[in-house]
């Protein structure tokens, strides 16, 4: 089953008189497992797309179904428990609480879901482990480094166990390299446990590091752009031998 569907999903924003079109009559599926980025240039529905796959927002029509279940017919509440059990959120600017240490930062998501301390603790020490901080358990954010504090956001998205983890421009803030081995990390963490992972960067060098890229302009998706697709395409040609030449 995927994780998340959309069906024909458009997103319009009204700004006084004028009504924007942020994402034209999108189909997209994300399943388990999967490393997608989302590219396209500034402006290009990014943001507002992973809005609406994290259900942070309501499509203007179109159907977007979460595990199965069609988001529109879900009450406040249900929404709220399918949020706090499907999603982690890796922030842009990490979002670290500075009076806390990086095993609090990495904690505070749950206590959402009422857990004894012992056991909070241990899934945050497990959490920072993953990102390769486990000496930096009682460091205070100001005194790591940018890359090091994305790598406690990204512990802070992992530790619930979430099933689909999204960032927004995750490498925005960061130098080159440490962009990288941003990307690498969750790559690695994709591969050996198979966290799935849907980000958007319009940094083209990361793009050679990612299993699929969807890319957006003006609100459409360039379904030729999907690598996956292509993929699949390929292989089902290769399948039948139309892609021998004669
Ligand atoms: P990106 O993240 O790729 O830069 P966005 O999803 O933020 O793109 O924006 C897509 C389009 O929707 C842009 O034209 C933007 O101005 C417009 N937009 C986004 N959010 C809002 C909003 N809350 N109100 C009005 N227009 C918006
Ligand atoms: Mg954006």
């Amino acid at each position: 089953m995927n994780l998340v569907e959309f069906k024909s999903v458009s997103k319009r924003y009204r700004l006084g008189e004028l009504e924007v079109t942020a994402l034209e009559q999108v189909d997209f599926a994300v399943a388990r497992g999967d490393f997608v980025a989302l590219t396209g240039p500034s402006g290009s529905g990014k943001t507002t797309m992973l809005n609406l796959i994290g259900c942070l927002d309501y499509p203007s029509d179109g159907e977007i179904r979460v595990l199965g279940q069609p988001v529109n017919q879900l009450d406040d509440r249900s929404l709220d428990r399918l949020r706090s059990q499907t999603y982690g959120i890796i922030f842009q600017n990490f979002n670290l609480i500075p009076v806390l240490t990086a095993l609090e930062n990495v904690a505070l998501p749950l206590y959402l879901h009422k857990l004894p301390k012992s056991e909070m603790d241990r899934r945050a020490h497990r959490a920072l482990e993953s990102v390769g901080l486990s000496r930096f358990t009682d460091f205070l954010p100001d005194q790591l480094s940018g890359g090091q504090r994305q790598r406690v956001a990204v512990a802070r998205a992992l530790v619930t166990e979430p099933k689909l983890i999204l960032a927004d421009e995750p490498t925005a803030s960061l130098d080159s390299a440490s962009a990288l081995s941003l990307v690498e990390l969750m790559k690695n963490l994709n591969r050996e446990q198979q966290v799935t992972f849907v980000f958007s960067t319009h940094d083209q060098r990361l793009l050679s590091h990612v299993d699929r890229v969807v890319e957006l302009r003006d609100g459409c998706l360039m379904a030729a752009a999907d690598t996956q697709l292509h993929a699949e395409a390929d292989s089902t040609a290769m399948a039948t031998g139309e892609s021998e030449v004669a």
